[in-house]
């Protein structure tokens, strides 16, 4: 008990004597505590994206994506955005970062499949994964290391920076009973949608974002997709064209990608670079939360005030078109051994993830409806 009342006299004598030691160090206005880290250097990186000017979720997402770098940074790290077309053109968005004349960009990682044929399954996959999905199999399932692996010849970093949820399965012109319907149908469809619709018997065309209304409307094309409610209705497809299809088979769960110049990314300290990663996160959770809380709003209004006839693609054309998937994913992995070693890691956790989903959200969604 004296020992222990000794011990703490000793305590308290020492603390009594710290305090004293700590207020004449703060009365010194000289003294600089050495555990502070002041910044030395200041970044200014530039960063291009592929979207138009304002392209709301897109652009504007990325835009506060550098103002959160730059706040969370103290300013050590100022990030210049420029939308597409404004320094590079949009679809060399890619090049620019890969050369680092831009430290960082934003895409699709469908734009490169020229190039990279796997990244594919990074982004757009038809009967792939929703979002979901594709979040746990890039971030905890190995996925994220495979697109980097993907991507370090280009000396390039890349990063989940979106999501647009599961698209819908377009506008059409002519209705779609069957799958003999598909028989030559002009439709806008880019990627490996376009390659499974090819197989249908239809024909795929490759159009930028602003010329697919003009198109639609003077008959070029039959049929076009493009992205969900919101979006689509912005760009007035709605006066396009009859029937506004569902789901969006050819993109269930699409990531974007922030890319980072790998030199650009070696030369930053370690803080600022894991406030990019964290930034990235967030980013992908937010443009995801924003596709899917403006479809809501945009599809009311199309049903209600435009009174668009909104339908289900028939179950047997779901099947046949999910049939050409497989078919056109296997000649593709036969022909390049990484689009194959991606497809196989892909498809690997899909049916892991498809077993848990089917007694999770499936089963939920299930429960909903009874
Ligand atoms: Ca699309």
């Amino acid at each position: 008990m004296t020992k222990t009342i000794s011990i703490i006299l000793i305590v308290c004598s020492l603390v009594l004597v710290f305090s004293y030691f700590l207020r004449s160090n703060t009365s010194t206005p000289t003294t600089t505590p050495v555990s502070v880290v002041t910044p030395t250097k200041t970044f200014h990186w530039t960063m291009v994206t592929a979207w138009p000017p304002n392209f709301p979720i897109f652009q504007n997402g990325v835009e506060q994506l550098a103002k959160d770098i730059e706040t969370m940074s103290r300013g050590q790290l100022q990030i210049k955005v420029y939308a597409g077309g404004e320094l590079v053109p949009p679809l060399q968005t890619f090049e620019a970062v890969s050369q680092g004349s831009a430290q960082m960009g934003h895409s699709g990682a469908f734009y490169w499949a020229g190039k990279v044929p796997a990244a594919q399954f990074m982004s757009s996959v038809p009967f792939g994964m929703t979002t979901k999905g594709v979040n746990a199999w890039l971030y905890e399932g190995g996925g994220l290391e495979l697109w980097r692996e993907l991507y370090e010849p280009f000396n390039i970093i890349p990063f989940p920076a979106g999501n647009t949820g599961v698209q819908m399965g377009g506008w059409f012109n002519k209705r779609i009973d069957s799958v003999e319907d598909l028989t030559g149908l002009k439709m806008r469809l880019p990627g490996l949608g376009g390659q499974v619709l090819a197989k249908a018997g239809g024909t795929p065309m490759l159009l930028a974002g602003g010329e697919i209304y003009t198109a639609l409307e003077r008959g070029t094309i039959d049929a076009t997709e493009w992205a969900g409610p919101f979006h689509d209705k912005r760009f007035g497809l709605d006066r396009a064209a009859k029937y506004y299809y569902y789901p969006g088979w050819h993109e269930p769960g699409s990531p974007l990608e922030l890319i980072i110049n790998r030199t650009a990314w070696a030369e930053l300290p370690e803080h600022l670079q894991k406030i990019i990663e964290v930034a990235a996160r967030s980013v992908n959770q937010w443009m995801f939360c924003e596709f899917e809380a403006s479809n809501i709003n945009a599809l009311r209004e199309l049903q209600q005030e435009q009174h668009v006839e909104i339908l289900a693609f028939p179950p047997e054309v779901l099947k046949e078109l999910r049939h050409l998937t497989v078919e056109t994913l296997e000649q593709e992995a036969a022909k390049n051994a990484t689009f194959k070693k991606v497809y196989q890691a892909y498809k690997q956790f899909q049916t892991e993830y498809a077993a848990w989903n089917a007694i999770s959200d499936d089963a939920y969604s299930q429960a909903l409806q009874q």
